[in-house]
């Protein structure tokens, strides 16, 4: 180790023993080669550390790292296990250790395979902060320090701005970067990289079916705006499944203009000139772009949207207003229409002023149904840069990889070392990215362009229809399209009265479905993991692993199920499975809780994993004790009496917290992000700084509020500090002792009343 950590590096280095880190972090497996790349810069976005007090550099590295931990990760998905960074400088040039040298970043999400090859590094200043001459230093010298390393660890020559083309790391730092006063050291003019195009998917390349009826157009002159949606449901619907959804409800078509998925592809729904069918009465004049998934498969981590989905919302408003030929009003479904779409993180970002790079959107699609000539042969428009992560992860399952990669969207070490095995095994450079030529080599080993899309239905899939139907032989659930999956398929199409040319396309999609009675509408199927857990949780013996995985274990599991509650056990779990499931449970619409509760199971599990519950839940739809649990944990965060039962008094609480409140962590730290939202609340400049001046505005605010009677000072002594807990006993119940002391349960009483909009 010494190798890579000179006793005597050239800058003031605070290790982070010397910081307090709050774990030591276990090395993670995993590829990581900064000598193929170099190192990105980083800033704070509006967050920045008052330079007067070098103490509060330190403490806001302890909060960035808290903050990195417990952010919620996507469903299932453990939060960050350390700070995101490998350094961080402050103002007054010190350097502060983060994930160091030996082990990979998180934070540089703006290159593919950005932290498998670039150290982070991240400056304490806002993006609007001049950098001091000691950060600029520091950096350079880290720079050359990094560089200087032994082995892999060396890094790259590539210095590189977080953000190609405007904001982190802030307009200082990029002068510097230019001038060569930071990355110094000798290397080749680098060309800045373009940002890479949106990814545009045409209806045939999702393999959408035709519309029930014609679909209106709209002239350029009347469209006035975009609208932004979200889909509410699960972040891994295709939106084949969203469109079969929304005509399963009567709708012609999707009824948006566009689909958006997490990782940021495009999907084209009615087009540019479609009439949608997204929010009456705008339809006409509105261009209705939908984000497919719920507010925490949005989250970037930190409470704001994902980087991708923001970049493709704002290059396909901006594309708008190149087609429509005006500046278009971009607005929310939540301002036209009363409803909670597109939830709190889209709702914050519109408001925010859509922040993210404008990126190229390609011509030649968007016309709507009819007007594309196909997206090529498998269906794909050129623009495709990757296959998104769970169809990696599926994919490399398919192949058989043991043990199975759990589908969860989420691109960790472990799906890393699946795909690399992947590549090996298709034949093409074992990088862990699946680019164009992984693509190529994949489709080709599994058998085609046509055979492996899968937009409609996997191989997998396809296979298991066939044996839910009876096939026999069945066949083996390998992913792979063989002759003998072929046989299987073109057996099925003739069972379901369609064309058996073995290929599962949108007909035989429609057929299949028809076939089995089953609506495929949103939530009508319960997920593999759910059917496994369900089976579980009536006593099987011994239990399904739950890995979302169907295979001849869980399928002889749910013909269990299926006996035990009264079914024919066919082995798909379809509507009327499900519903004597839910009937055996005790856990039916009549005379359950579905009476009294306004929202489904799901909605209440994602509510309450998205306001950072840990662990988090299940999204199984199951009304458990861990879920009942959760909901009473929600309830007393919104501030409604703890039944576990989500009626029309926790609806309006949970919206008004999503709407107004502050969404703080309850730890009783008063640190710079309760002290903007107490600022906020209380009419002071949001700068994070607790001085005299919010002091003042604070005192203010309780004679206001309070009749508090307080002499306005800035001197925020024991009387103020009395008045202060006085009020929060008064209008959040918080039961303090008032005594004139600011400590933990203060704070957390004041962390609550803000969260509720009450402060
Ligand atoms: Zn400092
Ligand atoms: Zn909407």
């Amino acid at each position: 180790m010494a190798a890579y950590e000179p006793e005597d590096p050239p800058f003031e280095l605070v290790k982070r023993a010397d910081w307090g880190a709050v774990v030591e972090y276990p090395h993670p497996p995993g590829s990581w080669n900064p000598k193929n790349g170099g190192i990105i810069l980083h800033c704070l976005s509006q967050d920045r550390v008052s330079p007067e007090s070098h103490s509060n550099c330190f403490a806001r590295v302890r909060e960035l790292q808290v903050a990195h931990m417990v952010a919620p990760g996507p469903e299932g998905v453990p939060a960050e296990p350390d700070i995101a960074h490998s350094y961080l400088v402050c103002q007054h040039g010190t350097v502060f250790e983060g994930r160091g040298v030996l082990r990979r970043p998180f934070a540089n999400d703006t290159i593919s395979g950005g932290n498998m090859r670039y150290y982070a590094v991240c400056a304490l200043i806002g993006v609007q902060d001049t950098p001091s001459d000691g950060v600029l230093a520091s950096l350079d010298a880290l720079d050359q320090y990094l560089g200087d390393l032994a082995g892999n660890y060396a890094a790259g020559l590539e210095i590189l701005p977080y953000d190609a083309e405007s904001g982190s790391p802030g307009d200082g730092i990029r002068a510097a970067l230019r001038s060569g006063g930071v990355g110094g050291r000798p290397r080749p003019t680098q060309p800045v990289p373009k940002p890479k195009p949106i990814t545009v998917v045409s209806r045939a390349g999702w393999g959408a079916a035709e519309p029930r009826d014609p679909i209106g157009t709209v002239s350029t002159s009347s469209r006035t705006g975009f609208l932004v949606h979200y889909s509410a449901g699960s972040a891994s619907q295709t939106p084949r499944q969203l469109q079969n959804g929304m005509m399963n409800r009567g709708l012609s078509d999707v009824g948006y203009n566009f689909l958006v998925d997490v990782e940021g592809v495009v999907y084209e729904g009615r087009g540019w000139h479609g009439l949608g069918a997204h929010a009456s009465g705008f339809n006409t004049a509105y261009v209705g772009i939908c984000v497919i998934g719920f507010n925490d498969d949005m989250n970037n981590g930190s409470g704001g949207l994902k980087r991708p989905i923001a970049d493709a919302l704002l290059s396909m408003y901006h594309k708008a207003n190149d087609i429509m030929g005006k500046e278009l009003t971009a607005s929310y479904h939540g301002r036209v229409e009363s409803t909670e779409c597109p939830g709190a993180i889209l709702r914050a970002w519109v408001n925010g002023g859509m922040p993210g790079t404008v990126r190229e959107v390609a011509d030649g699609f968007g016309g709507g149904h009819g007007s594309i000539g196909g997206g090529g042969g498998n269906g794909t428009y050129p623009n495709v840069i990757y296959r998104s992560v769970s169809s990696q992860q599926r994919a490399v399952n398919g192949l058989g990889y043991t043990p199975p990669l759990v589908v969860d969207g989420s691109f960790g070490p472990l799906t890393e070392a699946g795909v690399k095995w992947l590549q090996r095994l298709v034949g093409t450079d074992a990088d862990g990215i699946w680019g164009p030529n992984t693509e190529a080599a994949y489709l080709a080993y599994v058998g085609g362009s046509s055979r492996g899309d899968t937009s409609i239905r996997s191989v997998a899939g396809q296979q298991r229809a066939v044996n839910g139907l009876g096939y026999t032989p069945k066949l083996d659930v390998d992913g792979v399209f063989g002759p003998l999956t072929e046989a299987g398929v073109k057996w099925l199409q003739r069972r379901v009265g369609t064309g058996d040319d073995g290929m599962w396309g949108p007909n035989t999609e429609a057929a299949y479905l028809a076939h089995i009675g089953q609506s495929n509408d949103v939530g009508a199927v319960r997920s593999v993991a759910g059917q496994q857990r369900a089976v579980n949780g009536l006593g099987y013996t011994p239990q399904l692993v739950v890995d979302g995985d169907f295979g001849s274990l869980t399928e002889a599991g749910v013909r269990w199920l299926q006996r035990l509650v009264g079914v024919a056990d066919d082995g798909l779990w379809g509507p009327n499975t499900e519903t004597a499931y839910l009937r055996h449970v005790g856990n039916s619409g009549s005379g359950g809780r579905g009476t009294t509760d306004v929202r489904p199971v799901s909605y209440q599990q994602r509510a309450v994993n998205t306001l950072g519950h840990r662990p988090p839940l299940d999204v199984d739809g199951e009304f458990g004790p861990l879920t009942d649990a959760g909901v009473r944990w929600l309830q007393r965060l919104v501030g409604v009496p703890d039944d576990g039962l989500w009626g029309p008094t926790t609806e309006r609480a949970h919206q008004s917290y999503l709407d107004h409140g502050a969404r703080l962590t309850v730890d009783g730290e008063f640190g710079p992000t309760t002290v903007r939202a107490t600022q906020r609340a209380i009419g002071a400049t949001p700068d994070g700084d607790w001085g005299t001046a919010s002091k003042r505005a604070l005192q203010r605010h309780l004679n206001d509020v309070d009749d508090a009677g307080l002499v306005v000072d800035g001197d925020f002594g024991q009387a103020s500090v009395k008045a202060l807990q006085t009020y929060l006993n008064r209008i959040v119940g918080a039961g303090l002792t008032v005594d004139g002391d600011w400590g933990g349960a203060t704070t957390s009483a004041l962390q609550r009343a803000l969260n509720l909009a009450k402060f």
